[in-house]
């Protein structure tokens, strides 16, 4: 499975929302890949502490990634950016 694949699922894989088969399929390629658990340990940390969300500084890839990977979950929960405080 290619890196692009593996983190398209890792939101899936924090939940155990995926397959026996495919869930060892992504952890056995975290093991030997730097770049993908790199990305997951940044997913875990948001996606675990959802109250922390305004203290770490949002990475542009969430913002985009969250809404397509989890459209039956409402993005209130993590918060968007919010530029008011005019
Ligand atoms: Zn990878």
């Amino acid at each position: 499975m290619s890196c692009k694949k593996i983190k398209k699922q890792l939101l899936l894989f924090l939940d155990n929302e995926l397959p026996e088969a495919l869930h060892q399929e992504i952890q056995h390629h975290l093991a030997g890949c730097s770049s993908c658990s790199d990305h997951l340990k940044k997913v875990a940390s948001i996606w675990e502490c959802p109250a922390d969300v305004e203290t770490i500084e949002p990475s542009p890839w969430l913002w985009t990634e969250l809404p397509r990977s989890y459209p039956h979950r409402k993005t209130g929960r993590i918060g968007l950016p919010v530029s008011g405080n005019r």
